[in-house]
């Protein structure tokens, strides 16, 4: 016979288990399936989220998913120079995070099925009316009947697979090591450093009891591991640091990176269709400069929630229904193209060309008003006026972008 529900939420991860949450705190009858047996594992993320995206999408977190307190991030260009970009925020065990989220959606009513792979989907109709998808998978409690499906599985973006939605992203591989001991002043460091990392950047994310999160994304994925560890071997303040797994993965496995791969083609064509929500990075929400993905994720999933009650009170799933969801992301969420532009033209600059930028930048760049970069322009143009025109103004806003107010964490 198999499971009915209002809505189905494919995949627990931050998406997943937000949209859980606020479809639950809607009065929805929810279901969650999650392919993995466990949520939240492996992880597959620096596990940064600021202040302004708890806040916005009204999370208290509870002690136990709060590794450290940051202070924001620091930006390390090419030649060593250091600017800040001073926003507060937390570094997580994100795997507690993500199953506090979908516990507290349990809590209020929603099913948790864990090893449940959704694999096929058929349109419901009733008298020609559209009424949902019946949902097949991998797990005891399919089939599934759902009004309304929420695509919350990731780089994977298994119902635009099945539907034929929305071509494949093209996507950017990241990978880090815990390491120990590693020295903090409690700011996230990211290294632009394309010789390491093409296209993509380095980071230091500090969490409890001097552990680290050392990691990079980049293009040249074949090359991922090389480079990390040719990074920490250049690198003095990591060089002699111990390499460990997290404790969730610490039973007795080799020692080895975690990561995963993040779509970088911008947000889909189509992210809603006849019974069908796409959020997070099944959507393809992630910054474009950084490609932090989990403020988005957790933002696009309250806007499912949000149209998913609106349409099934009107009794009408259809996505005539649910356009409202693509216009509440579009009007809310930064310019991803124009950002883009930005992180092609930074992309474009030598090691030196961009250095001579990061040395232009205030110390601190959180305050730099209209003033801060009038004052960025004019040292650029007196330093390396080529470089100005070489569309530095696109790359500056890419920066600019990447704030936690413009979703960039
Ligand atoms: C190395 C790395 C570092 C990162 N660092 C950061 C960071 O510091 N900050 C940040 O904001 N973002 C970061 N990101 C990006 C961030 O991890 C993602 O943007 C975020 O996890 C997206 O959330 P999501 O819920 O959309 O998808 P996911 O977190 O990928 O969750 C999808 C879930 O769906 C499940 N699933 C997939 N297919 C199916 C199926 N058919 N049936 C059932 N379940 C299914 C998966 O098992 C998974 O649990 C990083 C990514 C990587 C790879």
């Amino acid at each position: 016979m198999g499971a009915i529900c209002d809505v189905l939420v494919v995949g627990a991860g931050p998406g997943g288990g937000s949209a859980a949450l606020h479809a639950a705190r809607l009065g929805l009858d929810v279901i969650v399936i999650e392919d993995h047996k466990e949520i939240g594992t492996p992880v597959h993320c620096g596990e940064c989220i600021s202040d302004i995206a708890l806040s916005n999408l009204d999370l208290n977190l509870p002690d136990q998913v709060i590794s450290k307190r940051v202070h924001g991030i620091r930006v390390i260009f090419p030649d060593g120079t250091q600017k800040r970009l001073t926003e507060h925020g937390y570094v997580l065990e994100k795997h507690l995070f993500e199953q506090w989220l979908v516990e507290q959606s349990v809590d209020l009513g929603a099913r948790l099925f864990l090893g449940h792979k959704l694999k096929s989907m058929e349109r419901i109709e009733e008298n020609g009316k559209f009424m949902g998808h019946y949902c097949e998978g991998k797990g005891d409690n399919f089939p599934i009947n759902a009004k309304i499906v929420i695509d919350a599985s990731g780089v994977t973006g298994v119902c635009s697979k099945i539907l034929e939605l929305n071509q494949r992203p093209k996507v950017i591989a990241g990978m880090q090591y815990e390491m120990l001991q590693v020295p903090t002043d409690d700011y996230l460091d990211f290294y632009i450093w394309p010789q390491y990392a093409e296209k993509g950047y380095l980071w230091m994310i500090p969490k409890s009891d001097g552990r680290a999160n050392v990691g990079l994304v980049t293009e040249n994925k074949s090359r991922i591991v090389k480079e990390l560890d040719r990074f920490i071997e250049d690198t003095d303040e990591f060089r002699d640091l111990e390499i460990v797994n997290p404790n969730w993965k610490d039973d007795g496995r080799k020692i080895s990176g975690f990561g995963g791969a993040i779509p970088i083609s911008g947000p889909h064509e189509t992210t809603h269709s006849d019974g069908i929500l796409l959020i997070g990075d099944a959507a393809g929400f992630t910054s474009p400069l950084f490609e932090g993905g989990s403020h988005l994720a957790l933002k696009s999933a309250q806007f499912a929630a949000i149209t998913a009650a609106d349409a099934i009170l009107k009794d009408d799933v259809t996505a005539n229904s649910l356009a409202k969801y693509s216009e509440r992301w579009k009007s809310e969420f930064p310019p991803y193209h124009k950002i883009l532009r930005g992180k092609s033209a930074l992309y474009s600059l030598s090691d030196q060309d961009m250095s001579v930028m990061g040395r232009c930048f205030p110390d601190e760049m959180s305050d730099m008003g209209i003033s801060g970069k009038a004052m960025v322009a004019i040292r650029l143009l007196v330093r390396r006026p080529s470089l100005y025109f070489r569309r530095i103004i696109p790359a500056m806003l890419a920066f600019g972008y990447s704030r936690a107010k413009y979703y960039g964490w």
